[in-house]
């Protein structure tokens, strides 16, 4: 037993199929010692570091990049680029997304099955922004296509008392951000409709910006925006921010937009929206707070699943495959 260690211990490993070799005969150990060998014995060294770095950099880029790569689960802190009071109750915060993320707002989006999505099939997504003195988060919607701008734009509102609000609205560019995402809110097919139309109030448009910020303006499907008017003293955002008139460039006649009066959602104005569709080929997407949805849709699932259709779109004869609840 105790030769049979001391003679492996005199053998060379060989790396792949673990074969014992005998050790170099002392003739060739003393060749290499020589001092005739230095140089092909340099320039052999130099050649092993070569192609050692060749293959340990990339190998050391990939398992320590420099920018961190965002999960859904975990907390990823991220530098704020810009910060921006588009109001006085409203700021938009610009993050850019490490460039081996930005991939999952786009080709590599899933759906909240986590299935992949279909051609032509757009997954909005959402971030969560924590607030690292309570460790409390809040989601919050990016309002523009991520994967090709490379920067998340969402904007905040502040809202009296609002825990994670204030932490963002006190933010500087340069400041650091922990998030975690993206997050999949709802997925659509637009080519499976001939119009949609997209009901909010406040900052509930958000997901509707992202939609419409990533839809090809080659699409013909008709779109129309009902959304509310801030209140007679307060700042309308999605105009000082140039969000919405930018997209009204965009798309020209294919997109209406109607404000509606701060308050309840007008039944004449959602009657208006839907005359003269084909209410198959319609989709009608309502982002609203829980007690408007509730008159327009009928309110979540306790699990905030999608719940019964009721009120005014139940009445106007939608049935639920043409209607996504989002709170
Ligand atoms: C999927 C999803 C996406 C969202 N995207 C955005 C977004 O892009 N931009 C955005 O600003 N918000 C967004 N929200 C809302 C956001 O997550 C927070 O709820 C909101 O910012 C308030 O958080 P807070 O911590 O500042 O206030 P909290 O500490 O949660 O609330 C403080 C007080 O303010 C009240 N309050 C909460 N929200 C409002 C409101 N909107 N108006 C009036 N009072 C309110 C609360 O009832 C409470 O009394 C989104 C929510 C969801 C579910």
């Amino acid at each position: 037993m105790q030769s049979a260690t001391r003679a492996s211990r005199g053998c060379l490993r060989t790396g792949s199929r673990n074969v014992l070799r005998p050790p170099l005969s002392p003739k060739v150990q003393l060749r290499f010692a020589s001092s005739s060998s230095r140089p092909i014995r340099s320039s052999a060294v130099i050649v092993a570091i070569g192609a050692v770095s060749l293959i340990a950099f990339p190998v050391y880029v990939a398992l320590f990049p420099k920018h961190p790569a965002l999960q859904p689960q975990v907390y990823t802190d991220l530098t704020v680029f810009s910060t921006q009071r588009v109001t006085p109750q409203h700021a938009s915060i610009g993050i850019p997304i490490p460039p081996g993320s930005r991939s999952l707002f786009g080709i590599d989006a899933v759906r909240r099955d986590r299935s992949k999505p279909e051609d032509g099939e757009i997954v909005i997504q959402h971030l969560y922004v924590k607030n690292p003195d309570l460790m409390i988060e809040r989601p919050y919607t990016p309002v523009n296509n991520v994967e090709r701008d490379g920067i998340a734009n969402i904007v905040v509102k502040k809202v009296q008392g609002g825990e994670v609000g204030r932490h963002i609205h006190g933010l500087h560019a340069g400041d650091s951000i922990g998030i975690r995402g993206p997050v999949t809110t709802f997925a659509i097919n637009p080519t499976k409709y001939d119009k949609i139309i997209m009901i909010s109030t406040g900052t509930g448009i958000s997901p509707f910006l992202q939609l419409l910020d990533k839809l090809p303006v080659t699409s013909s499907t008709e779109l129309h925006i009902l959304h509310s008017l801030p209140k007679p003293d307060k700042q309308d955002w999605v105009v000082s921010s140039g969000l919405l008139p930018r997209l009204q460039d965009r798309f020209g006649d294919q997109l209406t937009v109607d404000r509606i009066p701060p308050g309840s959602i007008p039944e004449v104005a959602l009657e208006s929206a839907l005359r003269g569709a084909d209410k198959a080929k319609v989709m009608v997407l309502v982002c609203l707070p829980p007690n408007l949805l509730k008159s327009v849709a009928g309110p979540m699932a306790p699990n905030l699943g999608q719940g019964p259709l009721r009120g005014t779109l139940a009445d106007l004869g939608l049935s639920p495959a043409n209607v996504v609840k989002l709170e």
